[in-house]
């Protein structure tokens, strides 16, 4: 059984200040821990090292970077590393977020080689795949979900996915407040599963999370979670207020039956 993982992906927001006054309240505002939800918060670098201080050691959010370089070391001014990450305490690394790919120009395979220095690390990435309104009216979304998944993870082998988690995140959804339907997840969902099971094989099929990404919130989480296909999500606007992050919590820890 997967375990529903909920991501807040704070982007460029929250000095390390307002980061800290922000976990302080979320703490208080939690629901008790629970075994079929994990939370997760990916704050800006410059908050990491508060954000993680201010959760203590014991309290079970566990932190994530928004990026990182695909070298260990050097000179590359301005990045991050894997090992830098791992020693903030992070467990996850978003990568291949579509505005990285857009914004900054990233590539697949730049992607694919910060996630193999992801796992070298002992990091756990998010990779994010998903179409443009135009591939989608186009009807290519699954060729496109195909070969995003393929160019990232090319040559890695099952003991590595084990680590993975991949986030749908169709960029017409992003900060629009058009979240895709639960149909049309949960048909994104499918397709990623069958190209896992294809290239790699059905058991790593089954046991990678995929998470959905898009215009989530407190109203849309509890029927995206209906299905079985969707394994938590990762969230952006809604996730940089306390209330709605800590309703999106307690939705997503109320255990699941079982649907599509
Ligand atoms: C995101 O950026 O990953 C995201 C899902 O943003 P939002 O929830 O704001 O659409």
């Amino acid at each position: 059984m997967r375990r529903v993982l909920i991501v807040g992906n704070w982007k460029m927001n929250k000095t390390a200040s307002e980061a800290v006054a922000f976990v302080r309240e979320l703490k208080e505002r939690l629901p008790a821990p629970s075994t079929t939800v994990e939370l997760a918060v990916a704050p800006p670098f410059t908050a990491l090292e508060s954000v993680r201080i201010a959760l203590g050691p014991s309290f079970p959010i566990q932190l994530g970077a928004q990026n990182m370089f695909w070298e260990d070391s050097g000179a590359y001014t301005g990045e991050v590393s894997a090992p830098m990450l791992k020693d903030l305490g992070c467990r996850y690394v978003i990568l291949g977020h579509s505005e990285r790919r857009i914004l900054f120009g990233e590539q697949s395979d730049g992607i694919h080689k910060k996630i193999r220095m992801a796992f070298k690390h002992g990091l756990r990435p998010i990779l994010c795949i998903g179409e443009s309104l135009e591939q989608r009216e186009g009807g290519t979304t699954d060729t496109v979900l195909t070969r995003q998944l393929h160019e990232s993870l090319s040559g890695l082998t099952h003991d590595a996915l084990a680590n993975l988690t991949i986030a749908y995140e169709p960029v017409w959804a992003i900060g629009t407040g058009k979240a895709a339907t639960v149909d049309q997840a949960v048909a994104a969902h499918r397709t990623i599963r069958q190209a896992l099971a294809v290239t790699w094989s059905p058991q790593v099929a089954d046991s990678t999370r995929i998470l959905y990404g898009g215009s989530v919130t407190p109203q849309n989480i509890e029927s995206l979670l209906s299905s079985d296909q969707i394994d938590g999500a990762l969230i952006g606007g809604a996730c940089l207020q306390v209330d709605s992050f800590a309703t999106i919590a307690r939705i997503a820890s109320v255990p699941r039956s079982i649907g599509v």
